[in-house]
């Protein structure tokens, strides 16, 4: 496989994990998707559920993983690979490790949290024996738009709502 067929595939997989993003979006979720995909199949999808099961662990990439081996019927994903719209967290790639994955794509980077390359790069660290291959900036600008508007659109309710409660006093205040 040549690298342009190579970036096609990782590109309609990575389209498959904004999908999932785009359903965390709608549920007001910090808007992150992830797939795992074995043999040219997706076997996990899932993501961000962090607030409706209101489990800091419910990241898009633990669910898919969880997902996954459950299709395998094994803990082992070593010939698996994971599409995830923003760049895991440390939680995230320690459960890469676990699960031996052989490959990770990425959307957008995170240089705040990210721990494949972003924050720290823990998935390549020297002292680990496993190795896994990073692919980064897949359909970054899709990507990180999605978490953009999500913030923005979260940071708008909130200025909005403070002043609108203080419009409201004021109008009682009148009233009254
Ligand atoms: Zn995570």
């Amino acid at each position: 496989m040549n690298f342009y067929e190579n970036g096609e595939r990782d590109a309609a997989f990575m389209r498959e994990a904004l999908r999932q993003a785009q359903k965390a979006y709608e549920a007001d979720e910090v808007p992150v998707g992830a797939v795992v995909v074995r043999a040219g199949k997706v076997i996990g999808r899932a993501y961000n559920q962090v607030e409706l099961l209101k489990d800091a662990t419910a990241h898009a990439e633990m669910l898919a993983l969880t997902q996954a081996e459950a299709a395998v019927g094994d803990w082992r994903l070593t010939d698996c690979d994971l599409y995830v719209t923003k760049e895991p967290c440390v939680m995230c790639v320690g459960a890469l490790i676990h699960v031996r994955l052989r490959r990770l794509i990425f959307g957008c980077a995170d240089t705040k949290s990210g721990a494949a390359g972003g924050m720290i790069n823990l998935l390549q660290h020297s002292a680990l024996n496993h190795h896994c291959e990073i692919t980064p900036g897949v359909l970054q600008n899709e990507c990180g738009a999605i978490l953009q508007n999500f913030f923005r659109k979260r940071r708008d309710e909130q200025n909005v709502t403070p002043q609108d409660r203080q419009i409201e006093n004021r109008k009682s205040e009148i009233e009254n």
